[in-house]
């Protein structure tokens, strides 16, 4: 039988990091993640097995320590990890954001400081846009540094951070006025600092508290935070590329890729509710034979297989845009839009094949089922997402009447 969800045209390489990423999920991750979602319970050898495959360096260049491999391998990498426990692939999502930022914008002095440790997962990332006042709407961020001699002073609070007690470098985006008078565009008046801290809760830096994690419904293992500076002194070689007012374009670029991410997470998490409703529907017996058997639920997994399929479809075909370098940012959104919403209708019908047994926490599908909807919220909803793929649309189909 063909498998769902395969992808055409890899290369050996990427073949071989692909199969022992699925092994070491099968054998290391699925064994033990509901139990320690339940718990809550930060995945710490799963983190430490995943930092001897190298993937925490996967797609950082190999001069700086890192595999040096695509954006493709990444998210497929990706993929599967999701497919065994969601908040695995939040851990390593931020991390990644933040090394793709400072490979494509940092100065070398930051490249050469960070990237190797990154590579090796000793220094792990974290980004920081949104706050509480807001989350779609960046440019509305009231967050601020301010330039004292060869320092900038920051003081605001932040939302949200995933990762955000475990990370020992954060890029925060904040507003910084300076040579950007007073009315100048939103987008040409912040900056992206480096902010390097302990990991673990309370007072981290002078001047930066993470409070303590957020409890949410889902995605629990992973760390969600605040954060708040108050009086925050960064020295000015943190400015991620050196320049001021360059940070709204440098996080939009690594939301860009962050999408393709969140999509190959929704692919993972929509093919482990697949798995899970088909093994079920061929077991549970009602009426004389095997759920599969009636054709409503025979329905239900194809319906199912074929949204696996169309996601997975749309998620590698974004990711090949990115590393052909093109522009992405249609595809990425449509993956991501696509993929976050598939992933919870798929997740939804899994639930439903399971009947009541779907709703005890002894089964795996009820934790899906509280992971699915964070997918329709992080790098951007579903309305963001319709609203760039509309603005690119009119730019492609111009009208020329
Ligand atoms: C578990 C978790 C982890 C996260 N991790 C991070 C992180 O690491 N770093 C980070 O910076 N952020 C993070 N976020 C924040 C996330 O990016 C935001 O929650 C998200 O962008 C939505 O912003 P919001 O919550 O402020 O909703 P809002 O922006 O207030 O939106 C509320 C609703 O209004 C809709 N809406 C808003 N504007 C429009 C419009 N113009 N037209 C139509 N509808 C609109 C939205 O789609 C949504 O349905 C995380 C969030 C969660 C839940």
């Amino acid at each position: 039988m063909a498998r769902l969800a395969q992808t055409h045209g890899l290369t050996d390489v990427q073949q071989e990091i692909l199969s022992t990423v699925r092994d070491f999920v099968d054998k290391e991750i699925i064994p033990v993640a509901t139990e320690l979602e339940h718990r809550d319970e930060y995945p710490q050898d799963i983190v430490d097995g995943l930092k001897e495959l190298g993937v925490f360096g996967l797609m950082i260049p190999e001069e700086y320590g890192g595999l040096g491999e695509s954006l493709l391998t990444y998210a497929l990498c990706v993929e599967e990890i999701a497919r065994g426990w969601m908040s695995v692939s939040g851990i390593i999502n931020t991390h990644f954001i933040v090394a793709y930022m400072l490979k494509q914008h940092g100065t070398q002095e930051q490249k050469d400081t960070f990237l190797p440790r990154m590579a090796a997962g000793e220094v792990r990332g974290a980004f920081s846009m949104s706050e509480p006042a807001l989350g779609s709407d960046v440019s509305a961020i009231t967050s601020k540094a301010v330039k004292d001699g060869d320092e900038y002073v920051l003081n605001g609070q932040k939302m949200w951070l995933t990762n955000g007690g475990t990370s020992t470098l954060v890029a925060v985006l904040v507003r910084s006025d300076e040579g950007h008078p007073e009315g100048s565009a939103p987008h040409k008046s912040m900056t992206t600092f480096l902010v390097e801290k302990e990991p673990g809760f309370g007072e981290v830096r002078p001047g930066l508290t993470i409070p303590g994690k957020i409890d949410k419904m889902g995605y629990k293992g992973v760390d969600t935070t605040e954060l708040i500076m108050d009086g925050l002194r960064i020295p000015a070689n943190r400015v991620l590329g050196g320049v001021t007012g360059r940070g709204f374009y440098q996080m939009m670029d690594g939301v860009e890729v962050g999408r393709v991410n969140v999509a190959a997470r929704g692919c993972g998490v929509a093919q482990r509710a697949f798995e899970l409703g088909v093994s079920y529907a061929q077991q549970r017996q009602t009426f004389g034979k095997p759920i599969a058997q009636h054709q409503a639920i025979q329905f239900k997994l194809a319906e199912m297989a074929t949204k696996v399929e169309a996601a997975h479809a749309m998620m590698v075909n974004a990711a090949r845009k990115k590393d052909s370098g093109e522009r992405n940012d249609l595809e990425a959104g449509m993956a991501k839009y696509l993929a976050s919403e598939y992933c919870k209708e798929v997740v939804e019908d899994a639930f439903r094949i399971h009947g009541g047994y779907g709703f005890s926490k002894e089964y795996e599908i009820e934790r899906l089922y509280r992971e699915a909807p964070m997918l329709l919220i992080g790098e951007g909803t579903a309305e963001i997402q319709k609203m760039i793929i509309g603005r690119r649309l009119l730019e492609e189909y111009r009208f020329q009447g």
